[in-house]
């Protein structure tokens, strides 16, 4: 058996294929917005079956640009889940907007619909009803979207799904990205994600009007479109700023990476579902607890949880599993626990599953690469640390 150095919990795969294609860009005339990020975002809407695909620099300025595509604004409010990335909800304080956090399902780790439905019922009584709900497919997994789309016809609220884990997953037959259940979704293309373009981010919707408001937001808020133009062409080197944008934009070394990617995507999910199901039936005999089985394969398989008993066992764990180099990590400290976040002067509705989830929640690294004898070699560990505790 090789000698096993460091494992990291996620890691990125390049091919000398993946090589060529940045090389090939490298070599050309246009290292940014040549060919390659259109082609990147046709590949990703055929991919997804959603009629528009934008890309961008990285998943959080796709979730800012969807948040401003959607209207969000001062006064408006905007409700995500506590167990994710800082970016789920800092989005919509770039906007302005009010943050508030709905409680997740222990089971499945994404927000619970029972108590969305109740904390919509009581929000709508005191009049502050969320103008988005972003949802998060934590580690892959897709949130109950048939559900929430029927409540966000109900209360009428627009849907982001931060579906950062989530390429390659699947949802009643559907690749996640089909936005048949919500108004935006965004990828993450950062390298311990599913595919990676280095840094890199992507926003798949249905309307046209959110995607143009998006590409136009993208760059500068400026548009080369005569037919858009508000006021009289100057000339062929004419072009208006209409809106306040950023630079947000993909270049074409990431976006040629990306198309080349996208090649083995069946291939990274399809090993990423093979090791989860290999974790489970190896983690049985230990009585590990992890998520409930039921939807596994449908997730994407970004991150494969265990719970501990305690947190003093996490921390334990954690520990011992680091000193050998065995990189495990734990997602996600809960949103509101943060110190900005507390420093805000906003009020969290209480989230009890989310608390619980973090105690005792630690990350086995899962990622195309990963070898059969490195997870047995994982899981054994990881029996020896807990029976020492
Ligand atoms: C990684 C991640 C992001 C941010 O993605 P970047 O591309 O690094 O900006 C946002 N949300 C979730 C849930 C993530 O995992």
């Amino acid at each position: 058996m090789e000698l096993i150095k460091s494992i990291p919990y996620g890691r990125q795969n390049i091919s000398l294929e993946d090589i060529d294609a940045v090389v090939s860009i490298l070599q050309s005339d246009y290292l940014t917005q040549g060919y390659a990020v259109p082609a990147f975002e046709e590949r990703i809407s055929q991919f997804c079956n959603s009629r528009y695909a934008v890309a961008v620099n990285s998943a959080t300025s796709a979730l800012h640009l969807a948040c401003k595509a959607l209207g969000v604004t001062q006064g408006d409010i905007v409700w995500t889940s506590p167990i994710s990335f800082v970016a789920s909800a800092n989005c919509a304080l770039y906007c302005q907007a009010t943050v508030d956090f709905v409680d997740i399902d222990l089971d499945t780790g994404n927000i619970a619909v029972e108590i969305l439905e109740k904390m919509l019922q009581k929000a709508k009584k005191l009049k502050k009803l969320p103008k988005v709900l972003i949802v998060v497919h934590m580690t892959g997994r897709p949130c109950n979207l048939q559900r929430i789309n029927e409540l966000s016809r109900e209360y009428g609220f627009k849907v982001i799904e931060d579906a950062s884990h989530a390429i390659g997953a699947e949802y009643m037959a559907e690749k996640i990205g089909s936005c048949r259940f919500s108004d935006v979704a965004v990828f993450s293309f950062h390298p311990v994600k599913i595919i990676t373009t280095g840094e890199g981010g992507m926003i798949v919707t249905n309307d046209p009007n959110t995607a143009q408001k998006i590409k136009t937001l993208r760059s500068h808020g400026v548009i080369k479109d005569i037919d858009r133009f508000l006021l009289n062409s100057d000339g062929g080197w004419y072009y208006e700023q209409v809106d306040l944008g950023y630079n947000y934009r993909m270049n074409d070394i990431e976006a040629a990476l990306g198309i080349s990617q996208m090649n083995r995507i069946s291939l990274f999910i399809a090993e990423r579902r093979k090791l989860a199901k290999r974790y489970r039936t190896l983690l049985a005999t230990l009585g590990v607890r992890t998520l409930s089985p039921a939807a596994d394969e449908m997730s994407a398989w970004h991150l494969f949880p265990i719970f501990l008993g305690s947190s003093i066992e996490r921390l334990a764990v954690f520990n011992k599993m680091r000193n050998i180099g065995i990189e495990v990590n734990v997602h996600y400290i809960p949103i509101y626990k943060q110190p900005y976040y507390k420093n805000l002067n906003m009020s969290f509705s209480p989230c009890p599953n989310a608390e619980k989830y973090y105690d005792c929640v630690l990350s086995l690294p899962i990622y195309f690469g990963l070898k059969e004898h490195e997870q047995d070699y994982i899981v054994g560990k990881l029996a020896e640390f807990m029976s020492e505790i």
